[in-house]
């Protein structure tokens, strides 16, 4: 479980975030939508220990995170993972190298078996057929599964997806959409920014509408979409769907 608890961020003297808050139970499907530059990205940002949470609190399975803490951070980042929308893989290692190089890191572990686990996770995203082959010879969409099974690898409790599909060419999408659909059905807990309203509207269990660094109104997809309370949601989605 994790809660966002009135979190505030800046950038500089500019304040971004202004008061956030929202819970992503286990098994939950979250996604954070609004406008470009109403702070989604630096929701995700914060709750990693990129951005400094400069009021308010973040709390997973209860525990608070204190960002001023590096080991505080460590132990959030090894319960959360982030997939950004530019892919990057290591080029000059394969995807099986690329999936297994953090999990090789921790101590103790055979290679045998991180290979092994980290083959389920490229079956998970449809990628295992390209195990050996270098990320210069894949396309964008099958780039961006092996980030994310690399993503997951470390097992996390929570996986971070920021628009993991706006860089890539169409009809690369919906290869990305596909995994990111079997992990929902895996059960994993995942918060999601994404520009993909359909796929939104299908994949989250509550939709969290931010506009200017505030969150207007968290509801369920059916709620939010079709019958919002607020004119501003009102205003988003009538433009974007
Ligand atoms: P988009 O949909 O375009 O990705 P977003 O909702 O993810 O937008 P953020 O990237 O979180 O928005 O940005 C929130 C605000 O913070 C914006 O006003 C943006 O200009 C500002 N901002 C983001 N990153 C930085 C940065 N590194 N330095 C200064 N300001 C930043
Ligand atoms: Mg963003």
């Amino acid at each position: 479980h994790l809660a966002v608890n009135g979190i505030h961020a800046k950038y500089g003297s500019l304040d971004v975030l202004h008061g956030i808050s929202f819970d992503v139970d286990r098994g939950e499907v979250v996604s954070l939508v609004g406008p470009s530059g109403s702070g989604k990205s630096t929701v995700l940002r914060t709750l990693v220990g990129l951005t400094p949470v400069t009021g308010g609190g973040i709390e997973v399975d209860g525990t608070s995170i204190d960002y001023r803490s590096s080991r505080s951070v460590r132990a959030a980042r090894d319960r959360m993972a982030i997939v950004f929308q530019q892919y990057n893989l290591f080029q000059n290692m394969s995807v099986l190298g690329n999936v297994t190089l953090a999990p090789r890191r921790v101590k103790g572990r055979k290679r045998q078996e991180v290979e092994a686990e980290a083959m389920d996770l490229l079956d998970l995203v449809g990628m295992a057929h390209k195990a050996h082959a270098y990320p210069d010879e894949l396309s964008g969409g099958q780039q961006q599964r092996v980030a994310i099974a690399r993503a997951l690898a470390l097992r996390p409790e929570i996986l971070l997806l920021d628009e993991v599909t706006s860089a890539l060419d169409p009809e690369l999408v919906n290869e990305v959409l596909d995994a990111v659909r079997r992990l929902a059905a895996e059960g994993m807990t995942m918060l999601l920014v994404s520009h993909e309203m359909a796929f939104v509207r299908e994949v989250s269990s509550k939709v969290v509408f931010m506009d200017q660094g505030k969150v207007i109104e968290a509801a369920p997809p059916a709620k939010i979409f079709d019958a919002p309370d607020s004119e501003r949601a009102r205003d988003f989605f009538g433009k974007v769907l």
